[in-house]
């Protein structure tokens, strides 16, 4: 593998400039971490006055290092970095890392400092990680690198770390060491305005010690790089993610008028979930899920065998797999037959498999290898105790035996008593990971049958759709952005769903009564008026919108009450067709700073403020993700027909949303746009979108 990353995983010789003599620096300890884990090459300390820096010989300037430098950190005044860069330059150094802070973490002249640097990096050819960022380490043994100023403990093993920021990445690595699950590489790449977590991750798809990556973020900056190389190495390689923090976009999914509606990082959940990136919640499972996945490969499905020689616990493990997820089915007649066979009489022969607590090696043997062999189960849960009239290591060791080459992953949950404690280093020597809690082994167990099922899934596709008028809808936005955007007049938002196949009733605009009732005329009756006024938002809220007109006198009347209510504020009037009744429902979709739209389903009208019951999918939404949101809501049931009510045409649903979905890929400036309510109509039915709103904005990004 060559990758210009290499220079920093994988570096000859390092020089630290900055590394002062004085132990409280942070020059100081990059060089003692490099010294302390052994790196392999030279190391050298720069400093100007210094002769030698912990027994090592110090250098004026880089240029006075006799041997060639692959990696140098960056440990000087933020002032001072430009110059240290030229210098590396000169010397023919390939990666830095500028550890300094000062830069756009602190704002004003930091952001015109980071940018310069980064630009002037680019120029020179120079990669760099940071600024304000920890470094980078490789426990390869050919390299043995140890390039951070943290002092985290650091040990080989397969789960390889990248993190913006240091602190959870060191919280991350202390417990994985500690716990002897070890790590692979580890990088925290601060500010990241050359070197960022994309091309990390690709880097670490590519190293075949590494089994599984765990990253951690604070923000989405490279959302659409993300899922581009994540999707790929996730094929392959588990990634875990902790993302903390909120974005203020995901809040903003929905047009204003519903503002609020989405859950606050529901953007965060469709990247990572577009990546093929499993997120976890807190930094426990993150931590627990990598150990599991560091050893066991994800299971293929969510059928999950619990064997146990304790009851309860194997009851908590239980109600915590089915809790998260997970299927218990019954083992299989044969395997019951065996079982029958090999345990005791009084052993449970359902799914917890309950062996009693004076079950033996033997009896574990026999157990654990008929369930192995269950083509029911996907996965081999093993809730053990240590009674102390059981030879338990025995136990272990039996285990540790069928682990070896086993056909479906097995985690165990070992309840040791403290004179046992070499029950569970024999089992986890061989790979199965424990936890003493049996919820802990269950939800991990639960995590990593997620991660299994993502890197399986079927992608799906965005379907053809007919009668789209591109040029048609591109024309209408053009002439709002050529006005500075805004929100659409109601003709025009009608004309654009009309563009997109998306059906609106018959509809039109008034100015007097007179020309509302001729109007609702050739329409048809009955009608619905809305009235159009400056700064009117909630139409209904106001008494802006009256449904039932059923003739000539009662549309003029009503007509002119609205235009009397609304005087004063260019009052107009949208006439349209009354829709026939159905169930109501919102589609929507929502421009989302680098990354493009999030698109919205769910029950509409004034339900969408009380219950709040949406799906959302990224554009382009495929057919399947279209399915998932029509099945995901929870009042789905509504849309099947409940209690003599008629459902609706689910398909029909689908498929306005994968239109609202392309008409937002055609027309990325259409920031906003609610279709609110559409009402849905049984089978064979068209659904109409009686309230079309829609925003345009020019944008920055594509
Ligand atoms: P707003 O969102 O501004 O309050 P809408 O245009 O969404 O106003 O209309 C409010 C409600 O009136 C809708 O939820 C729907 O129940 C009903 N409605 C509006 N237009 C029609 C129509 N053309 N046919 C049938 N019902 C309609
Ligand atoms: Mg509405």
């Amino acid at each position: 593998m060559t990758s210009s990353l290499d220079a920093f995983f994988r570096p000859r010789a390092i020089a630290v400039v900055g590394a002062s003599p004085e132990p409280l620096t942070i020059g100081h300890r990059i060089l003692e971490n490099l010294l302390a884990y052994r790196f392999t090459g030279p190391v050298y300390p720069v400093h100007p006055k210094a002769a030698e820096v912990r027994g090592l010989p110090a250098f004026k300037t880089l240029e006075e290092i006799p041997g060639p430098v692959d990696l140098v950190h960056v440990v000087v005044r933020n002032t001072l970095v430009p110059e240290q860069l030229e210098a590396c330059a000169r010397k023919g150094v390939k990666a830095v890392v500028v550890n300094t802070s000062g830069f756009r973490e602190v704002g004003g002249e930091g952001v015109e400092l980071e940018r310069r640097v980064a630009a002037r990096a680019r120029e020179l050819r120079l990669r760099v990680f940071g600024p304000n960022c920890q470094g980078v380490m490789n426990t390869e043994g050919a390299f043995s690198l140890y390039a951070n100023f943290t002092f985290a403990r650091i040990r080989p093993g397969a789960v390889s770390i990248v993190a913006q920021g240091g602190g959870v990445a060191e919280v991350i690595d202390n417990d994985l060491c500690e716990r002897g699950v070890g790590i692979r590489m580890y990088a925290s790449n601060g500010n990241a305005c050359d070197v960022a977590i994309p091309e990390i991750l690709d880097y670490y798809g590519e190293d075949d010690g590494c089994r599984v990556i765990v990253l951690h973020m604070e923000s989405l900056p490279d959302a659409r790089a993300l899922v581009e190389v994540a999707r790929r190495v996730s094929r392959t390689k588990p990634i875990l993610a902790l993302k903390s923090g909120t974005t203020r976009e995901g809040a903003r999914a929905v047009a204003s008028h519903t503002g609020g509606l989405a859950e606050e990082d529901v953007t965060t959940d469709l990247v990572l979930d577009r990546a093929g990136i499993v997120r976890l919640r807190t930094t426990r499972e993150l931590c627990d899920t990598a150990k599991a996945l560091a050893t066991q490969s994800a299971p293929k499905g969510r059928r999950v065998a619990i064997l146990t020689n304790a009851g309860s616990p194997a009851i908590c493990a239980a109600d915590a797999a089915v809790g998260a997820g997970l299927e218990l089915p019954e083992p299989s007649a044969a395997t019951k037959e065996i079982l029958g066979r090999a345990l005791y009489a009084t052993s449970s022969l359902h799914n917890p498999v309950d062996m009693m607590a004076t079950a033996t090696h033997e009896h574990y043997r026999a157990a654990v290898s008929a369930l192995l062999d269950d083509p029911s189960f996907d996965a081999l849960l093993i809730s053990f105790i240590t009674p102390f009239f059981v030879d338990c290591e025995a136990v272990a060791r039996a285990v540790a035996e069928l682990a070896a080459g086993a056909r479906l992953p097995i985690v165990a949950n070992v309840m040791a008593s403290p004179e046992r404690p070499d029950v569970a280093r024999i089992l986890e020597a061989a790979g199965v990971p424990t936890w003493y809690f049996p919820e802990e082994a269950a939800s991990a167990l639960a995590a990593m049958v997620r991660t299994g099922t993502l890197a399986a899934r079927d992608e799906g596709s965005v379907p053809e759709l007919t009668g789209i008028d591109m040029p048609g809808a591109r024309a209408v936005v053009e002439r709002a952005l050529a006005r500075g955007g805004g929100m659409l007049a109601p003709d025009e938002a009608a004309a654009l769903a009309a563009c997109y196949g998306i059906p609106v009733p018959r509809w039109g605009l008034a100015d007097t009564r007179e020309q509302a009732a001729a109007l609702a005329k050739e329409i048809g009756f009955p009608v619905v008026l809305k009235a159009v006024a400056r700064d009117l938002v909630h139409r209904s809220d106001a008494g802006g919108v009256v449904v039932g007109l059923r003739d000539h006198a009662e549309t003029l009347a009503t007509a002119g009450d609205l235009l009397d209510r609304f005087a004063g504020r260019e009052p107009r009037l949208l006439v349209q067709a009354q829709a026939p009744g159905g169930i109501e429902v919102i589609v929507g979709a929502s421009a989302v700073t680098g990354l493009g739209h999030t698109v919205v389903f769910g029950l509409g009208g004034v339900l969408v403020e009380v219950l709040r019951d949406v799906a959302f999918a990224l554009a382009p939404v495929t057919r399947e993700d279209a399915a998932r949101m029509v099945r995901a809501i929870r009042g789905a049931k509504l849309l099947e027909g409940t209690r003599g009510r008629p459902g609706a045409d689910r398909v029909r649903l689908e498929e306005l949303i994968c239109r609202v979905s392309r008409l937002v890929i055609d027309c990325p400036e259409v920031v906003e746009l609610d279709l609110n309510p559409v009402l849905a109509r049984p089978e064979g039915e068209l659904a109409l979108a009686v309230d079309v709103r829609v925003r345009v904005a020019r944008r920055e990004e594509s």
